[in-house]
């Protein structure tokens, strides 16, 4: 995870303070960006893609984030695809410990 530089307020709600790790950021706190992407899901591919637990939208701006492009675009890009599967099977594996050797 990158260190975050600077706190903002949530553009929506103007209320939740919203950790930037970068100008470009759009300032919006965890709790707008669940709102915005509970869109319901029409083909049945995405649907089932976009299918997970709520906790792990919660965790992971990156998944909201293709969820809301997804939404916007009616599309992903197999780039975007692969990306988002390999974060959900990262947020789903358990935390190894910090001092780990990566394997090499
Ligand atoms: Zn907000």
């Amino acid at each position: 995870m990158p260190t975050a530089k600077f706190k903002q307020r949530c553009a929506i709600c103007k209320k939740n303070m919203v950790l930037m790790y970068s100008a470009r950021q759009f300032p919006i706190c965890t709790s707008c960006h669940m709102k915005r992407i509970d869109s319901p899901i029409e083909e049945a591919e995405f649907k089932k893609f976009f299918d997970l637990p709520k906790e792990l939208y919660e965790q992971s701006s990156f998944l909201r984030s293709i969820k809301e492009s997804y939404l916007r675009f009616h599309a992903l890009t197999d780039k975007q695809k692969e990306v988002f599967k390999k974060v959900v099977e990262d947020l789903k594996k358990p935390k190894e410990p910090k001092e780990s050797v990566p394997p090499a």
